[in-house]
Parts: structure tokens; sequence; C-alpha cells
């Protein structure tokens, strides 16, 4: 088989939001690029694969509040959960970055300036939807209303699920306020935009005829976006905003969506210094360097921003423009949208506790033909396929025929096999041309017809008879288990992109490492045969059952705002039993008291709106907390020193609602804030309900 010169292919999935864990639908994205860029390895190319966190916006600055922690605190924590996830379903990174570094601040100053240079910059008053409850700005994702557009209900303020159209929070029908459920107030305030109409044609020529796109994604923007002007970009986003301050507009910051593509750049800056390459190499184009290949892999929802906003922002700034961008659908379960009522909102984590990762990477591989339909993982059909093929078929010709080799080794000459060997080596090419096109279900299902090939042939020749034959048969049993041998590792030659440590394992056994694709074409003789063992074990249905018990919680009534992957991990009953049983001996339960007792204490959720230190009191912070509407309340709390008052504001608690008033030294305290704390143990924990509840909901 012919190769030609290796291509430098530089490939991205889209950045995880710090805001929520890996679950299922994300990784049929990062999946499918990990075993895009493993198949390219393989082949000899140099593949590069950059990801990292993306890390700013308003829902991260909310949610450190909400926890009371600095938002580097916060987005540090996610990013080891989201690389620890990513390592356990063996999705091997080149470079993993976050977007709150300073070298993606440094770059997106250069495009920024490039931007400004070019004049596509401009100063508009906007009128912004303001929080008054909340006390913030609110974020596109914040607010939800009424399609402007084609009139569906429900949508977020940045663009509509429903017709996809993009506009301006301020454009939807009947806002309100995800935070605290109120109508968001109109401010105006001074906004910079893109004005990317500019690029048009650019664009036009780009999406319609570089070849970057598949048909129906290039079809949908000239149909949706491309026949009218462009609107402008509203690119920046004024104080309060977990961000990069803009330098040359104090006060303001650019909107994450500036921010996060670059940080494709970014990881690739910070991989490039630590490999001693040029940056420029990858990113900038020149007359007579050669050609680097630039892949992004995207789900079909962000398509806009990747398809107009970042090419164009790529072209003002004199970058390498993407050589593909590639477009995938979404995950359901059971045939519907995950939920976690139902226990299949799941996450990454608590499939790895339960089961096999690389059954999940085929699985998904046999159904993802590269187009922007969803895929459905069916758990039955998951547990079915994914033992008949990798158990069944793979693994199986292996264990079955191994074992007559671990005194002998290999044949000293590949035997006659019928021109098994030769057919399988000639669909190399085809399974390539799959795998290169991202139809990784036509490569699994050529692959397991040449498995289904290799099984009948050990059928037919019964090596466990000729094992009882004696030794006048045991030339015709190495024969025949060397040729189901190397069928074997010719097929594991053909899956190691999408089941790596499988692969590792059959390498272990015979023919040492998997790193060419050429391993494919040649049979192997005469050398060693590690003795048996296990390679992989049954996916069983107590292992899916474990998983959906583990992911089975409450629907939310509202949804968590900004957070369409929200998050909060299970406690598992392992963290459970390791809890100390101090806290509960030193403070031992009070009288039993009835459900009318507990009911005369009303509880009730709240949102700190302001606080203050009580200058001359060592303990009391001043709070003014709101019960929604305009109902709020003065608390003294004793949790000064434990809480810094700014980092309270904004955050839900819980309140004893209709606690007699007292006058204090400092004034009058009407009602109490829920805390926890031990005898001798020296926090102070405040209350808050999952993400969802709102002020003013009574807890029973
Ligand atoms: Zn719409």
């Amino acid at each position: 088989m012919h190769q030609s010169a290796p291509r430098r292919i530089l490939v991205t999935s889209a950045l995880p939001y710090a805001n929520g864990h890996i679950h299922l639908g994300h990784l049929v994205e990062y999946i499918q690029t990990d075993i895009y860029v493993r198949f390219q390895k393989l082949r000899g190319h140099q593949a590069v694969y950059v990801c990292a966190d993306d890390t700013h916006g308003t829902a991260i600055m909310l949610r450190a509040k909400a926890e009371g922690r600095r938002e580097q605190e916060v987005i540090a924590d996610m990013q080891r959960a989201h690389q620890a996830d990513f390592a356990g379903f063996q999705v091997a990174f080149d470079h993993y970055g976050s977007t709150d570094s300073p070298t993606n601040r440094r770059l997106c100053g250069e495009i920024w300036e490039s931007l400004r240079a070019a004049g596509l910059v401009v100063s508009r008053e906007v009128q912004q939807l303001f929080d008054p409850q909340a006390g913030v700005f609110l974020a596109d994702r914040f607010v939800k209303g009424t399609c402007p557009k084609c009139g569906a209900a429900d949508q977020y303020g940045d663009s509509c699920e429903a017709c996809g159209a993009t506009y301006s929070p301020a454009d939807l029908l009947d806002a309100r306020s995800t935070l605290s459920g109120c109508v968001p107030e109109v401010r105006s305030a001074e906004h910079l935009f893109v004005e990317i109409e500019q690029k048009h044609e650019f664009l036009e020529e780009w999406t319609q005829r570089s070849g970057a796109l598949a048909p129906p994604i290039a079809n949908y923007l000239a149909g949706h976006f491309l026949g009218e002007p462009l609107r402008d970009w509203d690119i920046s986003r004024p104080a309060p905003y977990f961000g990069f301050e803009i330098p040359d507009f104090p006060g303001h910051y650019w909107y994450v969506w500036f921010d996060a593509p670059i940080g494709y750049v970014a990881a690739t800056a910070e991989w490039a210094e630590a490999q001693g390459e040029s940056l420029d190499a990858w990113w900038r184009p020149t007359a007579d360097d050669t050609p680097v290949e630039i892949h992004h892999f995207i789900g079909k929802d962000i398509t806009y921003f990747h398809t107009l906003f970042w090419p164009a922002m790529l072209e003002s700034a004199g970058l390498r423009l993407p050589t593909g961008v590639h477009v995938h659908g979404f995950l359901t379960v059971n045939g519907q949208k995950m939920s976690k009522s139902r226990g299949t909102f799941i996450l990454a984590s608590t499939w790895l506790e339960h089961v096999d990762a690389e059954m999940l990477r085929y699985f998904y591989a046999s159904k993802i033909a590269g187009g922007i339909d969803d895929i459905d993982l069916d758990l039955d059909d998951f547990l079915a396929k994914s033992n008949a093929d990798i158990v069944g078929k793979i693994v199986n010709l292996a264990s079955r025929t191994v074992r007559w080799l671990a005194e002998t080794g290999l044949s000293p000459t590949y035997p006659d096999d019928g021109g098994l060997f030769a057919r399988a080596a000639a669909e190399g090419d085809e399974i390539a041309a799959a795998y290169e096109a991202g139809d990784l279900a036509r490569a699994m299902r050529t692959i397991m017809q040449a498995a289904d090939r290799a099984n009948a042939f050990v059928d037919e020749r019964q090596p466990w008879k000729l094992a009882k034959a004696g030794p006048d048969a045991a030339g015709e049993l190495q024969d025949v288990a060397s040729i189901a041998v190397n069928l074997f590792r010719q097929l594991m030659v053909y899956l190691a992109p999408v089941v790596p440590a499988l692969a590792e394992e059959a390498s272990a056994l015979v023919g040492g490492p998997i790193d060419s694709w050429s391993q494919s074409q040649t049979p192997l003789a005469g050398c060693p045969v590690s003795p048996f063992r296990p390679l992989k074990a049954r996916v069983t249905s107590e292992q899916i059952a474990a998983v959906l018990a583990a992911s089975q919680q409450p629907e939310t009534s509202s949804p968590t705002p900004g957070a369409p992957m929200d998050d909060t991990p299970q406690p598992t009953a392992d963290q459970a039993s390791a809890d100390s049983p101090a806290p509960l001996a030193a403070e031992p339960l009070a009288e039993q008291c009835t459900i009318d007792d507990f009911v005369k204490v009303d509880l009730r959720v709240a949102r700190v709106i302001a606080a203050e230190e009580v200058a001359e009191a060592r303990k009391l912070l001043k709070l003014t907390v709101s019960l929604g509407g305009d109902a709020t309340r003065t608390i003294f709390a004793g949790i000064k020193g434990h809480h810094d008052p700014a980092s309270l504001v904004g955050r839900l608690v819980v309140v004893v609602a209709n606690l007699a008033p007292r006058q204090m030294k400092f004034g009058l305290s009407e009602g109490m804030v829920v805390a926890a704390s031990g005898e001798g143990a020296s926090g102070v924990y405040l209350i808050s309900p999952e993400s969802g509840a709102l002020p003013g909901m009574r807890l029973r």
C-alpha cells in the first residue's frame, strides 16, 4: 500500500464549558475526534489534538458566587474533573489548556487589534437586560422568552433552538430572567460590535466553495443567513463579568464566544512551545510552507459560531482557515432526550464506575456515520452489539485459538488461508477511506464482516478437535491457529483507533506494538505467542442497571440557567460510608417532634442581595435577602469571618422566614439564615438549594 508524504493535521473538539461535568452526550464528539486523530497517527501523519476548558462568562461568575469561591478555584476543579473523565475514556489530547490562560489573553489581544485595524469594530449604545434582584446584567443564556423570528416559546436569549435564528436577548418577546424569574429591566449600556457583514462576500465564498463544509451545512448557511445582511456581533459585556477585560475599553469584557475559539489557537501555542514547534507554522499561511490542515469537530448547535464568526475572525487576523468543520448531531438515550428522571442523563464518571469505556467507544463508532443525524444509545442494543462484536467476534477469535500457540509460536511461514488475510488487507483502503470521511459506522461494518469470515474459518477447521487428534495433527493445528491469530491481529490494527486499550493487550499477546496501519498488510510468521489471558469481559445488564440507578434523580422543574449539562456529581455509597460519625456523636439528635411542630417553622429559599460587615460586632454580617418580588428581609447572621460578604451576593440560601423579629443593638433582624456547624468544628456552612430553586420557595 502506497502512502504519500505525511500530512500535518491540527484537530480540535469544541471546548467543554467549565460549568458542568462531561456526560455521554459530550462524548459523542470527543470520542469521534479522538478516533480520527488516532487513525491519522496510525497512518503515519503528524496529527495534533488540542482542546481546553471554556472558562469565562456569567454562568461561572454566578456559580462561583453561589459556592462562595473564586472563579479560578471553580474552573480549576472542573478542569481536573474534565481531564479525569477524558482520560477514563482514553480521549488522548496532545495538549489540554484553558481559555483563562495568559497565552489566550495575549492572542485575544492580537486578534482584537486586527479586527480594530480592519475597521470591523463599532461602538453602540444598546438596551441590555438587567436583573434588578440578582443585580447583574443578564447574559444571553439567563434570559428566556419567545423567539422574535419564529414565535417558538421558551427560547434562550442568544439563539432559537427551533429555527436557528440568533438575536439579542432584548429582542425576545415575554423575556424573563432565569435567575430570579422576574421581568428584566432594560438598561442602556455601551457595547462593541463586530460588523461581520463587511465579511459577507468572503463568507459566501468560503462557506459555499472552500470544501470545508458538508453540503447540508453549506446549504443551511446559505438558506438561513447568507441571503440577507449578517447581523452585527455583540462582542463586549459590561462588568460584572468573568473574562478578559478589553484593553482599550476598560470596565468591559470580551464576550465568552470571542475568547473561546481563540482557545484553539492558544492551546496550539502552548503545545508548540512545549514541543519546540512554531505556532506560526500551524496557524499562519505562507506561500511556500508545508500545507497544514485544521479540522474542527463541533455539535450542530454551534454551527453559526464556527462557520461564520470564527472564519471571519481568522481571515481578518491573517490566520489559517479551517480545512474542515465536522458537524455532528446529538445523543439520544433509548430513543429520547437524556433525562434525569429516567436516569438517562449519564455522566462520564458514572459510566466509568460501572461499565467498560471502550465498549461505549466501539458502540458510538458503530453508529456515527459522519452526518448531522442524532445517534441513539439504545441500552439493550448497546449491550447486545458491543458484546456480540467486540467479545463474540474479535476477542473470541483470539481466545479460542491463541492457546495452541503458546509453546510453538506462529508457523514459520504464513500458511495458505484460502485468501482470507489478503482479502481483508485489500479492504484496508476502503476502511481507511471510511475513517477519513468520518463514516465510522461503515468502517466498523467492513471490519466486522472480515471478523465473520475469520470466525467461520475457525468454526470450519475446529482446532479443538485437531488438538485432541495427537501429534499427527500438530502441524495443521499450528497452521490453523496461526491463521486465526493473524486475522485477529489484522482486525486489531483496523480497530486500534477505536479500542486502543484492547489493541495494546492484543499487541502484548503477539506481534508487539500496533503503531502503523501498514501492519494490517503483512501476516506475521515464526514469532512467539504469549500465553493466553482474558482480553475483555462482556458487559452485563446488571452494570447497565447500576448506571441508570446511579443517574436517577428528580427532574428539576425549572432548568438550570446556562448549564444545559448540569452537573452535581452524585455522592456514592462509598463516600457516604467513609463519613465520620463524630458530628452526630458530638451533638445527639434533638427530642422527637411531630410534622405539626415542623410546619410551624417556615423555611424559604432566599437570595442574598446585599451583605456587609457589622463593624462593631465580632461575628455578625448584615444581610439583605430577597424572597422574590418586592419581599426583602434584613437579617443579622453570625457568619462573619467564615464568609467574605462580597462573595455572598447573588447566592441562594435558606432562611427561617417566620421567625419573630428581634431588635438587636445594630438594628432589627427579621429572620435567620440556616447554616450547618458542629461542636468543636471551625466552619459555618451555609445551606444552598440545588440549581433551579427560586427565591420564595418553601422547604417541606
Ligand atoms: Zn425561532
